[in-house]
């Protein structure tokens, strides 16, 4: 499997307050990685920090074969890094289908493919963006993103504060989105969903990266150590 992400020991600053301390990271073309940990541990800084919204002060970042640690996060965009951030952003004036057009790059992901992974989507595509439901709006955002034909999604919180009909329908598809290859790199608190998902964990402990490893090697010990559960 060819490297797709490799994050180097980044150490991130808001103001003279230290976030990240050393967070390291690998992950493949095609793998599903969980960025995990309890609340301010630095999941979303780390996110942050590889679609170049933080500057790192140390720590190198490459993706796909490009030293990103540099570069201004439209770049990084281009590169392939489709982000639905924490609390999902679209434009709120503009209808579900117009969103999604102003995404669209690239050809493999169409606006028809979009609706066969969120029927409901194609249901409201003519409603504007504020009047759709929280999960909706999440739905969008990763529609949004998907439009961009991402080498590498990147979903912070994926299902947080949904319904549960609707984060029933989010993990259905990013179980798709994993079958079709698609590389995922996911933060979620709902454990029995995200685990059987992923290749593989990374978790975050006060800023520095405190174990990697498969989900069947996260033991209930180690879950209890980390994430207190
Ligand atoms: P959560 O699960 O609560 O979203 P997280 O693991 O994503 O947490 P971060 O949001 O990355 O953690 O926060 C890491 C640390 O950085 C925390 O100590 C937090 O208080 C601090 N931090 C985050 N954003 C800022 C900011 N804009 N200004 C100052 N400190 C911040």
């Amino acid at each position: 499997m060819s490297e797709l992400l490799r994050i180097e020991n980044i150490e991130v600053f808001y103001g003279p307050s230290q976030a990240l301390f050393g967070v390291d990271l690998k992950m493949g073309e095609g793998e599903v990685v969980a960025l995990m940990g309890r609340n301010g541990m630095g999941k979303t800084t780390t996110i942050r920090t590889l679609c170049r919204m933080s500057q790192q002060k140390r720590g190198d970042i490459f993706f796909a074969g490009h030293n990103i640690a540099k570069l201004p996060s439209h770049k990084v965009a281009q590169l392939g890094v489709g982000l639905v951030p924490e609390g999902r952003r679209c434009f709120p004036n503009l209808t579900v289908e117009e969103n999604l057009v102003a995404a669209a790059r690239g050809d493999v992901w169409t606006l028809e493919k979009v609706y066969a992974l969120f029927p409901r989507l194609e249901e409201r595509h003519v409603q504007l963006a504020n009047t759709l439901s929280g999960g909706e709006q999440q739905m969008l955002a990763v529609g949004r993103a998907l439009m961009t034909n991402p080498k590498l999604l990147v979903l912070d919180e994926a299902t947080e504060g949904l319904a549960p009909v609707i984060r029933t329908e989010i993990w259905s598809a990013v179980k798709e989105l994993k079958a079709a290859g698609q590389s995922i790199l996911i933060v979620d608190k709902t454990l029995s969903e995200l685990l059987p998902l992923v290749d593989k964990c990374v978790i975050l402990e006060r800023g520095r990266t405190a174990w990697t490893g498969t989900p069947d090697a996260l033991t209930d010990e180690l879950a209890d150590r980390y994430l207190g559960i």
